[in-house]
């Protein structure tokens, strides 16, 4: 295969919004009107916080919409191409409401579900069971009967205890359970390299490594119980290698494993398993100097290397999913604040900085949210940006450190960037590309209620999540 995948651009890029669009890392329809006010497609930000209150999530529907597509289109292209078919599945853990996994639908994708509450939200929405899958590296009793009343499409089995505890419960239900094999392949990305170990340290999935005593992996101990119970159906083998990957390399290399193992399993039981699922993980730009991973690209490393890898094993190409969550909504979200407090802080340099670094100020910007609507910045020091967005300031930028209103002092939301000097209470601020693993990861910490999760669209809004009250928190609480 030589050629290039000649995909169609309209369905296959990521939206950018075009001329006047703010750009990465806000959603395709943000832009900045002429007086300073920004705008979310076609509502401006003060209509938005009026209406909607502060702190909340908005979601950018069109711009949502657009990376479906563009995912579907790239893999779609690119998997043709090579003479096989693709599914991709939205890894609902990044955010699942009703609408949103409607929208995943309407845009000819699957959803991939990781509880019974995903699960159930994914099946109120109509998702299909067909089209959904479950995953979960100790799904209980509940969850597994749950998915097989439903008919999901797939269980994706993550250990020996589990595919027993499967086959039992399908036997208990006189059904055939369709399901999938997670496998670590020893590959881990993110970010911009990827490594390779052979034994894996982690709880997800099943080696494709054989023990210290040699002998049969644990991935392809587990694919053979799968072929020795009736009441499952072994459909295909699983690997996801990482988050926020940037370099496509690493998927390329769990293919070849994973390829790899599918044909020592037909050698050894007569078994071709029919798919071969790669996961999710794909990068996003968080910054504006960031560049985000465009699907086209990596679709066809992809499929060019499954093509090559299976031509030279003999083995018949197998159908492929892939599972992403983050590249899909992150960049269509953005959460906005109100700020309520502004206080400069003295800097003193590290200790050992050469002697004539002088104290620096960083201005402490306070936002009325913090760590309870987006740990990752506490959990994994993760980068966010942020900009003033109800009006604009000509005044000279100063170093700021976005942070919220938890008793933590870890509670940072954007740990650098430049803000106007002026910046004051009462100023609208959203941070951008928090629409993955924002809302979903959510608590309640200090008894904060949760942010509303607010659809934007042709200049208009809709509550798709409301806010939480005082009294829901109370309603759970017996006393
Ligand atoms: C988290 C996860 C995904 C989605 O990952 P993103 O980084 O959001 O694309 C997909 N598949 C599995 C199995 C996951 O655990």
């Amino acid at each position: 295969m030589s050629a290039r995948v000649d995909v169609d651009g309209t369905t296959a890029a990521l939206p950018t919004g075009g001329p006047g669009a703010l750009g990465a890392p806000w959603s395709s329809g943000v832009r900045r009107r002429p007086d300073g006010e920004v705008e979310v497609a076609g509502v401006g930000v003060g209509d938005l916080a009026a209406e909607h209150g502060t702190p909340a999530y908005l979601l950018d529907e069109t711009d949502f919409r657009a990376r479906a597509r563009a995912y579907r289109g790239a893999f779609e292209a690119a998997f043709t191409q090579i003479g096989t078919g693709v599914d991709v599945y939205y890894a609902g853990k990044a955010l699942l409401t009703v609408a949103v996994a409607r929208w995943a639908t309407q845009e000819g994708l699957r959803v991939d579900t990781a509880s019974g509450g995903e699960l159930a939200v994914a099946l109120r929405a109509g998702v299909p069971g067909a089209a959904v899958g479950l995953h979960g590296n100790n799904k209980s009793d509940g969850e597994i009967l749950a998915a097989l009343d439903a008919g999901v499409g797939r269980i994706i089995v993550d250990s020996l205890v589990e595919i027993e505890r499967v086959g039992d419960l399908a036997a208990s239900r006189g059904v055939v359970a369709p399901v999938m094999v997670r496998v670590t392949t020893g590959v881990h990305a993110g970010g911009h390299e990827y490594i390779s170990t052979a034994h894996e340290d982690q709880k997800f999935g099943l080696s494709v490594t054989p023990g210290p005593d040699g002998g049969t992996s644990p991935a392809l101990a587990a694919l053979e119980a799968v072929v020795a119970r009736p009441e499952l159906e072994l459909l295909g083998i699983h690997s996801h290698i990482g988050s926020q990957i940037l370099d496509p390399s690493g998927f390329e290399a769990a293919a070849r494993v994973v390829l790899q193992l599918r044909a020592d399993l037909a050698e050894r039981t007569g078994v071709l398993v029919d798919e071969v699922d790669l996961g999710g993980g794909y990068g996003i730009a968080y910054l504006p100097a960031d560049e985000a991973l465009e699907p086209a690209p990596v679709a066809w490393d992809v499929a060019a290397a499954v093509a090559a890898v299976c031509s030279e094993l003999g083995t018949p190409l197998p159908r492929f999913s892939i599972e992403p969550g983050r590249a899909v909504v992150g960049p269509a979200g953005m959460t906005l604040y109100t700020v309520g407090t502004v206080k400069p802080v003295t800097v003193s340099p590290a200790a050992g900085a050469s002697s004539d670094a002088e104290p620096f100020t960083r201005l402490y910007v306070s936002v009325d949210g913090g760590m309870s609507d987006n740990i990752r910045p506490a959990l994994y020091g993760a980068d966010y940006h942020a900009e003033v967005v109800g009006r604009l300031s000509d005044a000279a930028p100063v170093l700021a450190r976005v942070v919220g209103k938890h008793c933590e002092s870890g509670d940072i939301l954007v740990h650098e960037v430049l803000l106007p000097g002026d910046v004051r209470a009462g100023d609208l601020l959203a941070v951008a590309a928090t629409g993955a693993y924002g809302r979903s990861m959510a608590s309640n910490y200090n008894a904060l209620t949760r942010p509303p999760v607010v659809a934007v669209a042709e200049g208009d809004s809709r509550v798709l999540v409301r806010r939480e009250t005082v009294e829901d928190l109370l309603a759970l609480d017996q006393g």
